[in-house]
């Protein structure tokens, strides 16, 4: 088989967003702008509803800045634990996770800090830290911005969006959001959307590549590895939701 005819893999690509979806920035910058405020200053912190709205002002973004140059304040941002549970299912739906955040323009700092940040919480996906979101393909993406939401949405008209609910995207409604505020009835409307979309992902009889039995102990001859060792092919699912289809060296469809 060369390589040209070898089967495409369908893929399952979920992109996640960071700040304001897994990683609390709003909640961290609050704290720390408390911190540096006169009390004159901390009912409008406290009034503020969320901190976007203040860096448009120049001398709180001086502060803002300031903070975000700190050594480890990327690093050590706490995590939002109702976004973790749209992670868990994606996770068990076999969705490839990818993180997908923005690196600061100035503070380049935060671009590594981001990445050890994401190696320590989400240990199991991709990182891609950019300047464009709208460029990156996936089927899903879990983002709480707007602005993001509607840029990659241009490229990817049948992609589905999770957006977490949160102050400054209250009323943002477009047909292919979901909002997720941790609600049963969101949860329910969350797992419809994200197994429907799913299975968009998977072969049909028309597309499945020819899969053949092997013995999961036995060694590809490209790599020596035994065949167990082997990725999945995600485009393949049972009926319970398992992949069971394994992608030798050579580009075969194994079943073991
Ligand atoms: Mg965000
Ligand atoms: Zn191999």
């Amino acid at each position: 088989m060369t390589a040209q005819s070898r089967p495409v893999v369908a893929e399952p690509i979920a992109l996640v967003d960071m700040d304001g979806t897994l990683a609390n920035y709003d909640f961290a910058m609050r704290r720390d702008l408390l911190r540096l405020a006169s009390p004159e200053e901390v009912h409008l912190l406290n009034e503020s509803k969320d901190m976007h709205s203040l860096e448009r002002m120049p001398h709180w973004k001086a502060r803002m800045d300031l903070i975000k140059r700190t050594p480890g304040w990327w690093r050590d941002l706490p995590r939002m634990e109702a976004q973790f549970r749209v992670v868990d299912l994606m996770r068990k739906m076999y969705f490839d996770l990818h993180i997908l955040t923005k690196g600061p323009w100035k503070t380049t700092s935060a671009w590594s800090e981001k990445v050890e940040w994401c190696r320590e919480h989400t240990p199991f996906a991709s990182v891609h830290v950019g300047e464009d979101k709208g460029l990156v393909y996936g089927k899903v993406l879990m983002d709480d911005w707007p602005h993001y939401i509607l840029r990659w949405l241009t490229w990817r008209t049948r992609g589905l969006v999770v957006m977490p609910a949160q102050p400054w995207n209250e009323g943002f409604e477009h047909p292919n959001v979901v909002r997720w505020d941790g609600s049963q009835e969101a949860w329910e409307e969350v797992e419809r959307r994200l197994w429907e979309i799913r299975q968009t992902a998977l072969y049909t009889e028309d597309n499945a590549p020819e899969v053949i039995r092997a013995s999961g102990l036995a060694r590809c001859p490209e790599c020596g590895e035994k065949y167990v060792e082997h990725p999945h092919d995600l485009g393949f699912l049972s009926y319970d939701r398992q992949p069971f289809v394994r992608v030798a060296c050579d580009g075969r469809r194994l079943k073991l």
